[in-house]
């Protein structure tokens, strides 16, 4: 019998990985993948850090050559090799040679498309002047290394986890960089609030980051320097600009063969990676996979899940029907897991954000904020985690968690991740036995303490009251400074805010209150809380808050037991901060 015939279009990170797992499962099929850039497997996700000089030798981003994949693992690799065509009635590709400009076909029994995601370039005059640049393979990383002595100023368009990186490299090789961000938030795969902490990293680290900075144009100058027009009127001179803003699938060729494309963009597969046409797999950028929190479809373009897709799909035609590998390995889909570091401070999300519970019209969630070290205060050097958890109210099912800081962030998401993926709820991470010595932890480790904060909410132990509710109340008041303001805020709260029906207390030291508080706030102090619960009226709701939440839920835990109506905000004053800031 003939053997098989797999032919593979592209050949990095899905495409790659989907061959050499094909060679593993089986010795004989053939296996053939067609390039059309000059390298096969390398890092792109290394590229940001060969040009911050990070990575000095460009050969460390070479995962695999055309020879190991020829002579480990008998696969034929054909480099500047462009696919043109798909077509499905003959079992053809029509392949050209970009050296030499000669095409051929070439037949399959599978067929791979791993073609990944193509930069969006926004449409504005002056993107295709020589120094626009966008950062997606190996000759764009040298481009850019090359023309970085001319730099001495550079727009990132874009903020988001490639842009922000990009921006850290080019800061790093001493330029002047400035961020452009058509939203009001950088990284708008998080919540606008969390966000915060990476805007005042960044600014601390010598970065411009202008929010809601849309470009309308560039313009080449006399010198060679270009000019951005915003759409505001502002201009910004600059010597290269760098587009990320953003990927699309790269589905040309799929859409020609006629496949199934689906409503993101994205081809559509099934749990086994085939697309509508059974002799056609797809992984990677290229595909619309399903977010198993939210079960909607979703663009999903990082390399975990092209690697692990690109497996999968190895798996299921070295299979061909036999229900050996396959059928215990049906894709589970993606829950948005993902890591940056940026200066020192790492970025971290899995699950859905609180923006898409929104999106998606979900209303029986809840969130915790908090703040706990990376290890133990005792032991020197902790630095603060800021962490926010979502989760359902009813079953108190994790839905989603995101963490900012500078140490131990990706090892607390990881954890929180997997209980994602393992159906798990807030009462797990609350009993998850997790490593704890003092440099690496705490007896409650944060994982656990986001566990119990929530926990104890659904339990009715300790209810929450929402920052928006109280940034709502104030949002218009919170610069007031004199006493007139004060004095005629607190009227208009009185007459017609429903906040006025809930009292503020704060349980700080008079210091920290003195130091910074919420406008309204009452100061009484947590030591002394049970000699003055007299000055509270049980007839409106209490709300506590505190520094980072703790001494507001023990207060919580007082007052509830003397018949009050209370609720913690929780995160406490570093929480109010990022929402103050949020709403200003
Ligand atoms: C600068 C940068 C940094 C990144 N950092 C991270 C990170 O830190 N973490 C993370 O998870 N992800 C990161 N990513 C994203 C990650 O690299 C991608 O998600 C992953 O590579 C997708 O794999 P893929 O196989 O689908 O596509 P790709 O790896 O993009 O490979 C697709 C290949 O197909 C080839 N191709 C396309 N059309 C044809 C055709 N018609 N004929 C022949 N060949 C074709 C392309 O040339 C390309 O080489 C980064 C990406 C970039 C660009």
């Amino acid at each position: 019998m003939a053997s098989k015939r797999v032919l593979i279009i592209g050949g990095v990170a899905g495409g790659a990985s989907c061959a050499a797992r094909l060679r593993r499962l089986d010795e004989h099929c053939e296996i053939v993948i067609y390039e059309m850039g000059s390298y096969v497997s390398f890092a792109n996700c290394g590229l940001p850090y060969f040009i911050g000089d990070v990575i000095v030798e460009e050969n460390k981003l070479m995962v695999a050559t055309p020879e190991l994949f020829r002579n480990r693992f008998n696969i034929q690799v054909f480099t500047d090799s462009q696919v043109l065509a798909i077509d499905r009635t003959s079992q053809t590709l029509t392949i050209k040679n970009q050296l030499t400009e000669q095409t051929h076909t070439d037949c399959y029994d599978a067929l791979v498309i791993a073609t990944g995601a193509q930069a969006v370039w926004p449409d504005i005059p002056g993107v295709d002047l020589p120094s626009v640049y966008a950062l997606r393979t190996i000759p764009d990383s040298r481009k850019i290394r090359a023309d970085l002595e001319k730099m001495r100023h550079a727009i990132v368009m874009g903020g988001g986890y490639l842009g922000l990186e990009l921006a850290e490299n080019l800061k790093k090789r001493g330029l002047e960089v400035c961020v452009l961000q058509s939203s009001g938030q950088l990284m708008p795969t998080l919540d606008k609030e969390m966000a915060r902490y990476i805007e005042q990293h960044l600014r601390e680290n010598g970065l411009e980051c202008r929010l809601n900075a849309i470009a309308s144009a560039i313009e080449l100058n006399p010198d060679q320097s270009l000019t951005v027009q915003l759409q505001d009127g502002q201009t910004i001179r600059t010597d290269a600009v760098m587009i990320s803003v953003g990927v699309k699938p790269r589905i040309e060729l799929a859409q020609q063969a006629g496949l199934e494309i689906g409503e993101l963009g994205g081809i559509r597969v099934n749990e086994n990676m085939q697309t509508s046409d059974p002799k056609i797999w797809a992984v990677g950028d290229v595909v619309e996979v399903r977010n198993t929190v939210s079960g909607q479809w979703q663009l999903f373009p990082l390399a975990g899940p092209a690697n692990r897709q690109g497996r999968l799909a190895a798996a299921h035609i070295a299979d061909n029907g036999r229900q050996i590998y396959a059928a215990a390995t049906p894709y589970r889909g993606v829950q948005g897991t993902s890591v940056c570091g940026l200066f020192g401070l790492t970025v971290a999300a899995t699950g859905l954000t609180e923006k898409q519970l929104k999106q998606m019209g979900m209303t029986d969630y809840e969130k915790v904020y908090l703040h706990p070290g990376n290890h133990v205060g005792y032991y020197p050097g902790a630095k603060p985690i800021r962490m926010k958890l979502l989760y359902h109210c009813r079953d108190g099912r994790v839905l989603g968690a995101q963490a900012v800081g500078e140490a131990g962030v990706a090892r607390r998401i990881d954890v929180i991740a997997t209980f994602i993926q393992m159906q798990g709820t807030v009462f797990d991470l609350e009993e998850a036995e997790l490593c704890y010595a003092p440099q690496f932890g705490a007896t409650k480790d944060p994982v656990n303490l986001a566990g119990m904060i929530a926990a104890n909410q659904l339990r009715g132990d300790h209810p929450l009251a929402r920052w928006e509710e109280l940034m709502d109340s104030h949002v218009q008041v919170v610069d007031s400074q004199t006493e007139q303001d004060e004095a005629e805020r607190l009227l208009a709260l009185i007459l017609d805010d429903p906040f006025q029906q809930a009292q503020l207390i704060d349980v700080r030291t008079e210091a920290e209150f003195e130091r910074k508080h919420i406008p309204g706030a009452i100061n009484i102090p947590l030591d002394s809380l049970r000699q003055r619960l007299d000055e509270l009226s049980t007839e409106r709701e209490v709300w506590v808050v505190c520094g980072v939440g703790l001494r507001a839920y023990n207060a919580t835990r007082i007052l509830q037991q003397h018949g009050f109506l209370v609720k913690n905000l929780s995160g406490g004053m570093q929480t109010y901060d990022v929402f103050e800031e949020s709403a200003s």
